[in-house]
């Protein structure tokens, strides 16, 4: 038994309690103990939580050990999601065996994670037996896996330790739905996915990810064990994971490399076959050669809307004013006609797949049948149902001026996840250090259709501001006379103020950027004078990924990281390892994203600013994120230097500023900062 049960659990927080005697780092913080005490008051009340805990407060164990206290008390399950895998398995391998340290009691705990992340044996037998024929490349990454395949307790791809240049093959051994074969499958005992589900169903505690609570959520709970208790960790990003979750897509390529597959490789393949009727496969090769011809033709009226102005990358939403343009009349009418070859396409395919009865090369056409039912569905539920309810969002992805895919997504999750989630929930908890706007949690419960429980009073929420003393320990710069972007001198005087910034640092400083292209212009002009200095510019995507470039930035002292998305929270760099941050541009999505297009499309329908009610509240969020990379401890010392002009003078200036835990930045010309910034690295 713990020694503290749940309703005593501050106890363990006390001086010379289990916290303190048993982890080396632990430091009391009375933020810690109120957010434990409304976490736990939230799960033995039935409640639901909000709470923002700032960079510090340690939310990890306030959150862990009332979950484990509450899971053993009263022999409930709680699910943990957190955003990634790797902080997933931080919970798994250096946190929650803390809590089993300090309250020295025995629980199980498993890890859930998406089929994709085990071998499946299968696929890795019939390999072997020579049945797939491997590509360059897959045969070397075969030789690296089988010592590891042979032994390995639990199949997961994590334990492998090869580069990427090999790992990039994994997915001919990974497990996949489309070609799992379930209860027929020879090593049914010895799956290593059907393994993890076993163990999840006896654990107590279970640690999984956003991605995977959401594909759980979109399934009605046939990927998790029931559950009825749930804490998300990192909850600020789950909306921007749960619209890419919900949403659908049918693709051009997909769906063409599954007829030419047909087409060119399957079918002549199984031509020879005894059990194979020849008229039905010429039918089915009829079917194909009219299925390719409509689907060129309906991605090629779709083309029509495009302009120049639709760049390399682009997404064009389709509006209510579309549903009349002869475009859009005619692409439906082509799609309908799609419809009809696929549906009679499918007919014969499964009549030859009953007449090959058991052979291996049925087991090949029952999973692209699969695959072509899952495009047809996803085609007509876009293109007959979705362009026509106000409540989605339909869009055309496009590429070098062509579409290639039309997606689909809700205008707003909460109602998903109201009629989903929310109400087979006896508790939820939702944290982060960044969920409140101006220290209010509207935004967030608006967004997440949580206002009505608040109403309830069944939801509550909690604020703890960090611990950090952030006047003491960093500098805040804001430089009021930056030109804006479209300015003729921008690029230049941008490029100028980093290079006086990194000669005063001389390294150890992360840049922020917001746009692709304006990191690889300025990277362009930098790096000949970061070399001249001996600074290593890290810029991402040119000078590696994520990983590659944390790496190297901790390994070299004069480096400097200029990132995008991932580095504006994805990181952290604690103690010395960052004197400097700088941010560019306040974090402002595109409009244009479909994201927040939908957003868009949803608040006009309330008659209310998609601006103010989402893309600024948004933007605060990240900027939140991002300024909170510089302070990660409370020895931690530095300065940021805010390069967006708009924070000190724009109409929405002070809804930034309220919200930041930095307050009252020293105002300073682009003359004046170097003096300040000194001060402080
Ligand atoms: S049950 Fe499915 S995933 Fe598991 S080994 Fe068999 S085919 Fe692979």
């Amino acid at each position: 038994m713990p020694v503290y049960p749940l309703n005593e659990i501050k106890k363990y927080f006390e001086s010379s309690g289990p916290m303190e005697q048993l982890l080396p780092d632990y430091k009391f913080r009375q933020e810690q103990v109120n957010l434990t005490v409304a976490v736990s008051a939230a799960l033995s009340d039935q409640e639901f939580l909000l709470a923002e805990a700032g960079t510090g407060v340690g939310k990890t164990f306030a959150y862990l050990l009332p979950a484990v206290l509450w899971s053993l008390q009263e022999n409930e399950k709680v699910v943990i999601a957190t955003r990634t895998k790797a902080l997933q398995q931080q919970l798994i391998e250096r946190d929650l065996p803390d809590v089993k340290r300090v309250i020295k009691a025995d629980f199980t705990c498993a890890e859930a994670k998406g089929r994709e992340n085990f071998l499946c044996w299968n696929k890795y037998i019939n390999i072997l037996a020579g049945k797939k024929r491997l590509q360059e490349g897959e045969f070397e990454f075969l030789q690296s896996v089988l010592p590891w395949a042979e032994q390995s307790e639990t199949g997961d791809r994590k334990e492998l330790r090869l580069k990427s240049a090999l790992m990039k093959h994994w997915d001919i051994l990974a497990a996949d739905r489309k070609s799992c074969r379930k209860d027929k499958c020879l090593y049914h005992e010895k799956c290593f996915r059907l393994k993890m589900i076993k163990r999840l169903e006896k654990s107590q505690i279970i640690v999984t990810n956003h991605a995977l609570l959401l594909s759980d959520v979109q399934v009605d709970n046939r990927l998790l064990p029931e559950y009825h208790y749930l804490i998300i960790d990192e909850a600020h990003s789950l909306d921007r994971e749960a619209f890419d979750k919900l949403s659908m897509r049918f693709s051009s390529g997909d769906s063409m490399d599954l007829l030419e597959y047909l087409q060119k490789a399957y079918l002549p393949h199984i031509k020879e076959l005894s059990s194979v009727d020849r008229e039905l496969l010429g039918e089915c090769l009829t079917h194909i050669s009219m299925a390719v011809k409509l689907l060129k033709e309906y991605f090629s009226a779709l083309n029509r809307p495009l302009s120049s102005k639709n760049g390399y990358e682009a997404t064009l939403v389709i509006k209510a004013a579309d549903l009349e343009k002869t475009w859009f009349l005619e692409a439906l009418e082509i799609h309908q006609d799609w419809q009809d070859s696929i549906n009679l396409l499918l007919k014969n395919l499964k009549k030859l797949e009953e007449c090959m009865g058991g052979v291996e090369e049925s087991e090949e056409l029952s999973r692209v049948i699969i695959s072509l039912q899952e495009e047809a569905d996803h085609a007509y539920q876009i293109n007959e149902e979705h362009s026509f309810q106000s409540d989605m969002l339909v869009w055309l992805d496009c590429e070098r001026g062509k579409v290639k895919a039309v997606s689909s997504s809700p205008v707003c999750i909460a109602s998903e996840l109201q009629n989903r989630l929310y109400h087979k929930l006896e508790s939820l908890v939702m944290v982060s250090a960044t969920l409140a706007v101006e220290e209010r949690f509207d935004y967030f419960l608006n967004k997440f259709g949580l206002s009505q429980l608040q109403e309830e009073e069944r939801l509550k929420t909690l604020l703890e501001k960090s611990p950090f003393d952030y006047k003491k320990q960093a500098g805040y710069i804001l430089l009021d006379d930056m030109p804006a972007r479209d300015e003729p001198d921008y690029q230049e005087k941008l490029a100028g103020i980093l290079s006086q910034i990194i000669d005063i640092t001389g390294g150890r400083t992360l840049i922020l950027f917001t746009s692709r292209q304006q990191l690889k212009d300025i990277a362009g002009i930098i790096r000949p004078y970061c070399e001249q200095r001996q600074v290593k510019l890290l810029v991402q995507n040119e000078d590696g990924g994520f990983e590659t470039l944390k790496e190297q930035y901790t390994a070299h002292p004069r480096s400097v990281i200029m990132g995008l998305d991932t580095f504006w929270e994805g990181i952290d760099l604690k103690g010395d390892l960052l004197k400097c941050l700088v941010i560019i541009k306040l974090p402002f999505r595109s409009p244009d994203e479909p994201f927040c297009q939908a957003w868009e499309k949803y608040y006009q329908q309330l008659n209310q600013s998609g601006f103010s009610r989402f893309l600024l509240p948004d933007a605060v969020i990240r900027l939140k994120q991002g300024v909170g990379r510089l302070i990660r401890g409370e020895n931690d010392r530095g300065a940021i230097v805010i390069l967006d002009a708009r924070l000190g003078k724009s109409s929405y200036s002070k809804v930034f500023l309220n919200s930041l835990p930095f307050k009252n930045p020293r105002v300073l010309s682009c003359m004046q900062f170097t003096q300040e910034l000194k001060k402080w690295v």
